[in-house]
């Protein structure tokens, strides 16, 4: 116990003292930072009695819901059982089931070679370092290319595949030989793949993070054509994609691609322990293991942890069992169809897109000039800010978590947990209305929006 005259800072301040007080200011400015006693599908419990529906799902992380009883319960059994979590000396057999079933997962009935090892790590971006050595290895090629408005993390070398100078700037040089195309052009790609310089083409198959972009019809499998003809590796980044997210196990599946390799993460553990996992051919992975003495050439300290790889096995059986993809596909559908008809009538409401549970709602400036003023005086002082008084109006008036994509402010990002209901759903088409409707009509918003920006900025 502590003596009474010493007070302990509150956990809030400790946190802005210790790990991050810029995230908390943010928090504050957008009148969201409250604190969560209990979380369970996709709904979230404050200590101050509220109920936030969750339609952020961490990025594409909740695919099974916050907390899943089943996926609890095989952690909890996990630590019972006082296994070897992190012993790095002996086979860690639940990562070959693991393996073995996101395998056959992934599988696409007719293609060519498929994908039949697996390397785990503990995030999104390790995959794609992952990815980017595994290339290079199997090329002998030092060349990268990527696609702009890509997300592919904050290391190094995942940094170095995207383009936006707010995540990169400070923090180079970046690593040599990597290029951008423009998402979903075949002939700037092709030109590029032609020059037989690259090792690999990383792309998400839906730019998540670059706002919900879907690729027009065919541009997948032709990518992976030229990627073919030319020798370069086509590895997509289902981060965000994956794990069911867009109806299917990949989102590959959707769009009839056999890549060469594929990055998961997120979902994969149901959100409760961190992991990645590269899927590749065996092609490629035997370029790295190539001989005895290079058994452990890459590997990662918490790679292949019992605790990660029960999560993602339980995961997996909640995905499977409560068949998740088809519901979140048929609800998806129906989300949007909701949304289209509810806010069409919207000048700033530019179009509504989306695949299985992953969805956008696009926004443009608007015409009339009674909110084309208010509107620009707001682009100039953050590009953002638009989208962020959307995202604290539904937090703070409607009680519903979201966010506007990382590398495209005017697309707010619909992802809530597969498990959504319809009445949920009811429930944020009619808030999402509410608040357009505000924007549209009255002057009070973009007057408070201003007042928002103003302290943003005091900051
Ligand atoms: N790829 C994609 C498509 C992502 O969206 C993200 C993270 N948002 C990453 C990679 C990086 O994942 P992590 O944050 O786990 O490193």
């Amino acid at each position: 116990m502590l003596p009474q005259s010493v007070t302990c800072p509150a956990p809030a301040e400790q946190y802005s003292a210790h790990v991050n007080p810029q995230w908390v200011r943010l928090l504050e400015v957008l009148q969201m930072n409250v604190s969560y006693e209990r979380c369970e599908g996709a709904e979230l419990f404050t200590t101050g009695g509220r109920r936030i529906l969750d339609f952020l799902s961490g990025y594409c992380v909740l695919n099974t819901g916050h907390n899943h009883p089943r996926i609890v319960a095989a952690l909890r059994d996990e630590l019972d059982r006082s296994g070897p979590a992190m012993l790095q000396s002996h086979v860690p057999e639940n990562a070959g089931v693991l393996a073995e079933r996101l395998c056959r997962s992934a599988a696409l009935p007719g293609s060519g070679a498929s994908l039949n090892k697996v390397f785990f790590c503990s995030s999104g971006s390790e995959g794609v370092e992952t990815a980017i050595k595994f290339a290079r290895a199997r090329t002998g090629r030092s060349g990268l290319l990527c696609a702009e408005g890509a997300f592919h993390g904050l290391t190094c070398g995942a940094l170095s595949l995207m383009r936006d100078p707010y995540w990169r700037d400070g923090f180079g040089p970046m690593l040599p030989d990597t290029d951008a195309v423009p998402f979903g052009e075949i002939e700037p790609l092709a030109k590029k793949l032609a020059t037989k310089r690259f090792a690999a083409y990383i792309v998400e198959p839906i730019q998540a993070e670059g706002g919900v972009r879907i690729p027009p019809d065919g541009y997948l499998e032709k990518a992976q054509e030229l990627c073919r003809r030319y020798g370069t590796l086509f590895v997509l980044d289902e981060v965000q994609t994956g794990m069911y997210r867009t109806g299917r196990f990949l989102a590959a599946h959707r769009f009839g691609v056999a890549p060469d390799m594929v990055i998961l993460a997120k979902a994969l553990s149901g959100g409760l322990v961190p992991v990645g996992a590269v899927l590749m051919t065996d092609a490629v992975y035997d370029s790295v293991y190539d001989s005895f003495k290079r058994a452990i050439v890459h590997t990662s300290t918490y790679s292949e942890n019992g605790l990660s790889m029960r999560a993602g096995l339980a995961a997996l059986d909640v995905l499977e069992t409560e068949n998740l993809g088809d519901r979140g596909d048929r609800l998806g559908d129906l989300l949007r169809q909701q949304l289209r008809e509810k806010l069409s009538g919207f000048e700033m409401v530019k179009e509504i897109r989306g695949a299985g549970m992953l969805s956008g709602i696009e926004f443009r400036a608007p015409r009339a000039l009674r909110l084309r003023v208010p509107f620009e005086a707001f682009r100039r002082i953050h590009e953002g800010m638009f989208g962020q008084v959307l995202v604290m109006r539904l937090f703070r008036d409607h009680n519903i978590l979201t966010q506007i994509c990382g590398n495209n402010f005017m697309v707010l990002k619909v992802a809530p947990p597969l498990m959504v209901t319809e009445a949920q759903m009811t429930e944020f088409v009619d808030a999402i209305h509410e608040v357009l409707d505000l924007v549209h009509g009255s002057n009070l918003v973009w007057n408070e929006a201003l007042g928002l920006a103003r302290r943003a900025l005091n900051l």
